[in-house]
């Protein structure tokens, strides 16, 4: 479960948004600069909100009125950013152990070998990131949020840098991702087909304002 109810303001832009949801995909639509990372930076401790309550999985991770702001490695969440951010200067396999050192109770070493091979990546681990297409690069990113054991998945526009036949092959990952985790996913997505193929429920953000509920 994922309950956010945050305002926040950079100058010229203000964000107000209200939102709870199960485990289950909640995508976040919107046109550029209607706040969509900004939700997600927020709930995942990148960017402080000026105001409200964050709470995953029934600790409050983020409570203005309490003083309460729990570090980004606290959190206990997966982030898979827009443009992924492997790093560099680091092998794939370093790349997805990297999460492991600041988290308590994450994968044993049998789990991470068990997670590699399903995700089909076991013939990268000593390639760096820019010896990958952008379908491994995706990959990478998701099985280094994984590793974690996430209570809860953040993921901004996972798919939108890959081509049709890669992101078709991703979109039936996700869905075993999704059985599999049993977490709240966010996803967000400028592709209708996408929000509901992959999604359980969609909310449209416009100029930092939800603009409607839908159930799809
Ligand atoms: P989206 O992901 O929907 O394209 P963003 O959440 O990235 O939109 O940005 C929403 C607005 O907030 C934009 O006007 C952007 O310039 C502004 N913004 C985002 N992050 C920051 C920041 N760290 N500092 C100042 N302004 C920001
Ligand atoms: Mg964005």
């Amino acid at each position: 479960m994922l309950a956010v109810e945050i305002e926040k303001s950079f100058q010229g832009f203000s964000l107000k948004v209200d939102f709870n949801i199960k485990n289950e995909v909640l995508v976040i639509v919107g046109p550029s600069g209607s706040g969509k990372s900004t939700i997600l930076n927020c709930i995942s401790g990148i960017i402080q909100p000026d105001k409200g309550k964050i709470s995953i999985q029934d600790e409050v991770v983020f409570d203005s009125d309490c003083h309460k702001n729990l570090p980004v490695e606290n959190r206990k969440l997966g982030h898979v950013f827009q443009s992924y951010a492997l790093f560099p200067h680091m092998t794939v396999e370093k790349n997805i152990m990297y999460g492991l050192k600041n988290h308590e109770n994450t994968m044993t070493d049998q789990e991470v070998d068990c997670l590699i091979e399903k995700f089909g990546i076991k013939h990268l681990l000593q390639k760096r990131p820019q010896q990958l297409s952008g379908g491994e690069k995706q990959r990478v990113a998701l099985a280094r949020s994984l590793v974690i054991k996430p209570n809860l998945l953040l993921l901004d526009e996972p798919f939108a840098a890959l081509d049709q036949e890669t992101k078709e092959k991703l979109y039936e990952e996700f869905l075993e991702i999704k059985k599999e985790w049993n977490i709240p996913i966010l996803l967000i997505t400028h592709d209708e087909f996408e929000a509901n193929y992959l999604g359980d429920k969609t909310i449209k953000l416009y100029g930092g304002s939800l603009v409607e509920k839908v159930a799809v």
